[in-house]
């Protein structure tokens, strides 16, 4: 309790364990003439799971069933976002806010290398700045209409990550895994998450499942079977991805050109968010 308790937990921001009723809401606002309509972050145990390919292949899918699209690169320390679009101007400013920038298929984007003079420069900014920058992202940018903004989170479940979920007004989460990692505990310690936050699950995508021989056109799977179905079942999580390793997409995406990439995988997810809320058209 704090020094200075008047019992009136209403007007009070402290969230001392005598506090009555629900916790003060730490979100922030955007900006007047943004109206975003649903925010579904994507994210990950640990970094180079394939967050941002599955980020940016989510939008790409959205964009193509004819939603209004945008990306918030929230991974600060690990952009990706533009070079997997190919963008490479910094973006532009204006008295009222930052304009994001426009893919080639009209998604519109905020990451830290479009603010950056150069795009090689590290960014070795302590937890609480990078958070703010992430807050940033949401209130500062001229985002307008937006039926899906996707959020590539930093990798984890640390400081930076729970900032960012109690910043922005998150529906849901994707969660994105590979074969290689302890799928399960990875899993369960996300829906842990989930449940602390009061946000359902998605999805669940796994990359880099399988592999299909180009001769053959057998699929092998190099990490060993997957469990992943029995897991999503065991959480109630009823969408599924299961992504290859492919060299096309890992080329693809080297030269900026993801949004030449069509995986069928994601079909599934373009329905479950259609789902969520009746959003665009
Ligand atoms: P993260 O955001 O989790 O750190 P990325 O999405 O940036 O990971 O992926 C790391 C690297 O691996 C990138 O170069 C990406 O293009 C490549 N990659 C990710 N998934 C696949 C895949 N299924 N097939 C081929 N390359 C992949
Ligand atoms: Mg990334």
């Amino acid at each position: 309790m704090s020094e200075n308790c008047n019992n009136e937990c209403g007007s009070c921001s402290e969230n001392c364990p005598s506090r009555k009723g629900p916790a003060p809401s730490m979100k922030v606002a955007p900006k007047e003439s943004s109206h975003i309509k649903k925010v579904i972050a994507v994210a990950s145990g640990k970094g180079g799971v394939g967050k941002s390919l599955v980020t940016g292949l989510s939008a790409v899918a959205m964009r193509r069933a004819g939603f209004k699209t945008a990306i918030l690169d929230a991974d600060i320390t690990g952009p990706s976002i533009p070079k997997e679009f190919n963008l490479h101007e910094r973006a532009m400013g204006c008295e009222d806010g930052i304009y994001p920038s426009l893919t080639a298929s009209g998604i519109k984007t905020i990451s830290l290398n479009l603010l950056l003079e150069h795009e090689t420069d590290p960014v070795v900014w302590r937890g609480p700045i990078i958070a703010d920058m992430v807050k940033q992202f949401w209130t500062d940018v001229l985002w307008e209409d937006v039926d899906y903004m996707f959020v590539d989170m930093p990798p984890g479940t640390g400081d930076v990550p729970l900032t960012v979920f109690q910043s922005l007004p998150i529906d849901g989460i994707l969660i994105v895994t590979s074969p290689q990692e302890l799928v399960g505990v990875i899993v369960e310690k996300a829906v842990n998450m989930a449940n602390m936050m009061h946000l359902p699950i998605f999805g669940i995508v796994e990359n880099m499942s399988y592999f299909t021989c180009p001769d053959c056109g057998k699929q092998h799977h190099i990490f060993g079977e997957s469990h992943i179905e029995d897991i999503a079942k065991a959480h109630d999580i009823d969408t599924v991805l299961k992504l290859p390793i492919s060299a096309d997409y890992s080329s693809l995406v080297d030269q900026g050109r993801i949004e030449e990439i069509y995986e069928p995988a994601f079909d599934a997810l373009v329905e479950k968010l259609k789902k969520i809320a009746p959003v665009g058209c």
